[in-house]
């Protein structure tokens, strides 16, 4: 018998179907020559804004860079503490600091891997009973494709006048209340990184925003800080555009990812329908409806984990490890999280214990559960 190959994510099957789209749409980009600030770029900026409900779409270079445009917006730097979980990628502390500002890092939720509110709270409390450092913003990420707890994390940022930013680069698509992210927090960060729930064939991202003075920020410190005309500089800004021919990807696959994310959704109760005890699926909580970026599973400890990857590499069935090191354990940060807070910053034992246990599945809206079958045997024989 013959099985088709598993695909992690699956850009191919996508390309498939849209490819006349893209040749076309690269094909007008060459024709009008366009290729910064084309037209492309308003386009998926209105698109993008009427796809999430948000008020304004500010297109970017990257996720990266979103998330650095939306801090320097506020002008976060020295001095300033930013939150953000210790279980996340790279990019979401790496921009605090580029800013001279420091990353506190906070604990996790095993069962949604997103901001414990509670190890939140009591850090902002131990920065300001310090007085060394202003808590001025919160990052909080959504995991996995998971929406993190956004009323709760606004109310905390409301008392203390901290700025709220959704790092949605996993995330595109997801919603929680009935409300798609871009709509939570005072800004949100996508990316469209290729294996992102949307994806160009490059780096891009945007910033989502209610907010008409953020969003005309936004525009300006994407452009190296400039005001009406393009040879008047007004802030330090920097090189953080969205190509036309990246606007031009995503304008082609925009319209499949409704499906996808419908698709992707089923292929995750295919897998929690098929994985069993001591495997534990993710569940996600009520009101919050997951864009299923990466399927995520966790098992007993590293031990078992190592064995159910040697399992799925002989049936052929790719798997990853999101992620193998908490951020605070990462070089880069040591010293900025024990900076954070004086006299030794409270452990992260859910962060560090994630780390030996997650192991991710592949995900993508052209799964078939004939395929998502084959993925659980194999897990199962492993664990
Ligand atoms: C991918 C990712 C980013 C960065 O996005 P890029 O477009 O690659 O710069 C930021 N945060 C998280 C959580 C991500 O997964």
């Amino acid at each position: 018998m013959t099985h088709s190959p598993i695909a992690f994510f699956d850009m191919q099957a996508q390309q498939a179907l849209i490819r006349a789209e893209i040749d076309s749409g690269l094909a007008r980009i060459l024709d009008h020559g366009r290729f910064i600030q084309g037209p492309e770029v308003d386009a998926i900026e209105a698109k993008l804004a009427a796809f999430t409900g948000a008020a304004h779409c500010v297109g970017v270079s990257s996720g990266t860079d979103a998330l650095q445009i939306a801090l320097m917006a506020e002008g976060i730097g020295r001095g300033d503490a930013v939150f953000l979980p210790a279980f996340t990628y790279t990019a979401t502390a790496e921009v605090p600091l580029v800013l001279g500002a420091t990353p506190v890092f906070c604990d996790v939720d095993e069962a949604t891997f997103n901001l414990d509110i509670a190890d939140l709270e009591r850090r902002i409390a131990l920065v300001l009973a310090e007085g060394r450092l202003r808590p001025r913003a919160v990052i909080g990420v959504d995991l996995y494709g998971l929406p993190a707890d956004w009323p709760a994390i606004q109310a905390i940022c409301d008392r203390h006048g901290m700025f709220v930013l959704d790092d949605a680069a996993q995330a595109f698509g997801a919603s929680l209340h009935n409300r798609r992210l871009g709509t939570w927090g005072h800004a949100t960060a996508c990316s469209f990184y290729p294996t992102k729930t949307l994806g160009c064939y490059g780096d891009g991202g945007a910033l989502l925003t209610d907010d008409a003075d953020r969003a005309a920020l936004y525009r300006s410190l994407r452009t190296h800080g400039e005001g009406t005309s393009r040879y008047e500089v007004l802030r330090t800004g920097m090189n953080g555009r969205l190509d036309s021919i990246q606007a031009a990807i995503l304008l082609a696959k925009l319209p499949l990812l409704e499906a996808e994310l419908a698709a992707r959704t089923r292929a995750a109760g295919w897998y929690a329908a098929g994985l069993r005890a001591p495997v534990v699926v993710p569940r996600g909580f009520a009101g919050a409806a997951s864009a299923w970026g990466i399927y995520t599973i966790l098992l007993t400890d590293a031990v078992v984990r190592a064995r159910v990857q040697a399992a799925m590499q002989a049936a052929g069935v790719p798997s990853a490890i999101y992620y193998p090191k908490a951020l605070h354990h990462q070089p880069a940060y040591a010293a900025a999280h024990a900076a954070g807070i004086g006299g030794g910053p409270p452990p992260l034992p859910v962060s560090e214990a994630l780390c030996g246990r997650v192991l991710s599945l592949p995900m993508h809206g052209y799964l078939t559960e004939e395929q998502a079958g084959r993925v659980c045997a194999a897990v199962m024989a492993g664990g």
